[in-house]
């Protein structure tokens, strides 16, 4: 039996910021909407086609959000995100490989209950393995190869590999060839804008290889889909036809610590973590109540304090369920303090909800999809 959401009887308070169940996730309405707006505008003017990930936010209010905007559709990384965004009636596209029979299987399924899905592949067998799945069921499915941009973490490594691929998936009577993806995640994150640009260039020289390799077999107007939120001035004039960035809705310390590709980052951050302080016996610090089940990090930033003590006091989160927040500031049991999260997906991952405010009201609670399986 699911519980009430312990904040739910707080939608509509105009004074809700004060009063809600914590450690809560905090999303800014107002800022969520123009982020979302700019990162739109940017593309479709580029030319363009804006494909937004699924995974930074896991959100159907959101991704709604986006396709009213103008997307193309939606990526996907887990076939239960895939399931989950099938309700959106979006073009999916399932970023990540699948390998087994059961994932085979699983999309299959869904294609043959008339969801759109793309997949993508990056070996024979696999291509192989989703054609027979399919023979099972009658149906067809698009699929983009994978392309290798020196991530090293899924695509084919060559242009030879990749024509091999293609060359068996445009003969396959149950795949049908879009495109390909080319998705070089190492960029997202390089501090410098010059290193950034620098890999940009090589990325754009070597995926010509990889498409004057396949240029035989892709169809007219393929897609080459990729990019993110890091990458995402330099996509905007480069060779992919599509961009996949998730984060730039949401933000992070992790993304603002990067420098810009433009004079600034023309998104703002609009997640915050809330916790409540606990105990204050302390000189130099307090303790409070989002402790590391509620952070994630990837490149090991720490929680930016934003609201409830000063900008110089240091958010620690010291074991499951409490942090230690460094400040001689005066701080009392009950005080509320919000911090930007290192890190947008895996820390959303950790909530089963999003507190959606404009201002001190809440305007609703929505819940966040598909963490599991
Ligand atoms: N595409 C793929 C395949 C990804 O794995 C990711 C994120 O890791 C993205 C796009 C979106 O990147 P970001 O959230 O940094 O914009
Ligand atoms: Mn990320």
């Amino acid at each position: 039996m699911s519980r009430p959401h312990p904040n739910s009887h707080l939608i509509g308070d105009l004074q809700a910021r004060s009063a809600l169940a914590t450690p809560a996730l905090i999303l800014d309405l107002p800022v969520l909407e123009a982020n979302l707006s700019t990162g739109m505008r940017l593309v479709k003017d580029a030319g363009k086609a804006f494909r937004p990930h699924f995974k930074a936010h896991k959100s159907l209010d959101i991704a709604r959000r986006q396709l009213e905007l103008g997307a193309t559709g939606i990526c996907v990384a887990t076939l239960s995100e895939a399931e989950a965004a099938c309700e959106l009636g979006a073009e999916l596209l399932l970023t990540s490989i699948i390998s087994t029979d059961a994932q085979c299987k699983r999309i299959a399924a869904l294609a043959a209950s008339g969801a759109t899905i793309i997949a993508v592949v990056d070996h024979p067998d696999v291509a192989l393995r989703l054609e027979s799945v399919l023979q099972g069921t009658c149906g067809a499915l698009d699929v983009l190869i994978d392309l290798d941009m020196r991530r090293a973490r899924s695509g084919c490594a060559t242009p030879k590999a990749a024509a091999e691929l293609g060359n068996l998936v445009s003969a396959s009577p149950t795949l049908r060839l879009r495109g390909v993806q080319a998705y070089a995640g190492q960029l997202s994150h390089m501090t410098s804008c010059k290193e950034r640009s620098a890999a940009h260039a090589e990325f754009t020289s070597r995926l010509a290889a990889f498409k004057f390799a396949l240029s035989h077999i892709l169809p007219d107007d393929p897609i080459v889909s990729g990019g993110s939120t890091g990458s995402m001035n330099l996509d905007l004039s480069g060779p992919l036809t599509e961009l996949q960035c998730g984060s730039y809705a949401l933000m992070d310390v992790e993304y603002l610590n990067v420098e810009p590709g433009w004079t600034a980052w023309p998104f703002k951050p609009a997640l915050r973590v809330q916790s409540s302080v606990l105990s204050t016996h302390w000189d130099a610090h307090a303790i409070t109540d989002a402790g590391d089940k509620w952070f994630a990090d990837k490149y090991g930033a720490a929680p930016r304090i934003v609201l409830g003590a000063p900008e110089t006091a240091v958010f620690e989160p010291i074991s499951d369920e409490h942090a230690r927040l460094v400040t001689e500031a005066k701080l009392h049991p009950g005080d509320r303090i919000e911090c930007l999260p290192p890190h947008c997906d895996p820390t959303i991952n950790l909530f089963a909800a999003y507190h959606v405010f404009a201002g001190e009201q809440l305007r609703d609670i929505w819940p966040i999809e598909a963490r599991g399986l």
